[in-house]
């Protein structure tokens, strides 16, 4: 465990210090995994199963939590390529719209190309979906809206659901690292939003309103 040895108060800010206690906690989280998916295969007695199973879920949950560690504390150096977002946009949601059924998606994207980096802008797309599955999960309609148009020289994203919506200080905190209303949350995906969207020079807002919905603007530049 050699890394932890570097001291806390060597650690630059938060960002790093999640990423190094997200890989340090990642392989023995991968090696508990693994020996009780291994158990669960041996073992047929039902009431140990039970408590196996349990142990994989629980694991599993901190697999996603230092997995939201690691791109909350990693910035990566940017790798611009050209995107073709109308593709990109039908990628991220499709697996959703597989998923979600019961869920009325209403998509208008206009043929825009940019130049910025994929799997950030894409990370971006991911966890604000995310939010508005579990925002409109709870409630009727179930619609979530995606449309991306160009603005003078600028493209726009909007994707608006009408799911719980916040009120006012839930929106204020919702960005906040390890804010979380969910039982399962993170608390992560809207601060890896904002983090992403500084580094992409995208301007990002939310509105919401309780009872209602929520609606999230990203406005970027053609290229960075
Ligand atoms: P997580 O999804 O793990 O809770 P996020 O950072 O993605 O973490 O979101 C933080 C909180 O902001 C959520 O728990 C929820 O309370 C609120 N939130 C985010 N997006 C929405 C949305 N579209 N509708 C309603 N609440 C939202
Ligand atoms: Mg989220």
């Amino acid at each position: 465990m050699e890394k932890m040895q570097i001291k806390i108060r060597e650690l630059e800010n938060l960002s790093m210090l999640s990423r190094v206690l997200a890989h340090e906690i990642r392989n023995p989280l991968g090696s508990i995994k693994g020996f009780v998916q291994y158990l669960i295969k041996k073992i047929s007695e039902p009431s140990l199963k039970h408590h196996l199973e349990i142990i994989l879920k629980e694991s599993l949950r901190l697999e996603r939590l230092t997995n939201d560690l690691m791109h909350y504390g990693n910035p990566q150096s940017i790798k611009i390529e050209r995107i073709n977002l109308k593709e990109l946009i039908y990628d991220i949601a499709l697996p959703f719209i597989m998923e979600h059924e019961e869920i009325s998606f209403d998509i208008d994207l206009d043929e825009i190309h940019i130049d910025t980096d994929k799997d950030k802008i894409a990370q971006i797309l991911n966890n604000i979906l995310d939010n508005a599955i579990s925002a409109v999960s709870e409630t009727e309609p179930k619609k979530i809206i995606i449309k991306a148009k160009r603005v003078n020289d600028k493209i726009k994203i909007e994707i608006s659901d009408t799911g719980t919506g916040m009120d006012e200080e839930t929106l204020k905190k919702a960005v906040e690292p390890f804010f979380t209303t969910k039982p399962k949350g993170t608390g992560l995906g809207l601060a890896i939003v904002t983090r992403l969207c500084e580094i992409l020079k995208i301007d990002f807002e939310i509105t919401s309103k309780k009872g209602q919905g929520t609606k999230v603007c990203l406005t970027m530049p053609k290229s960075l």
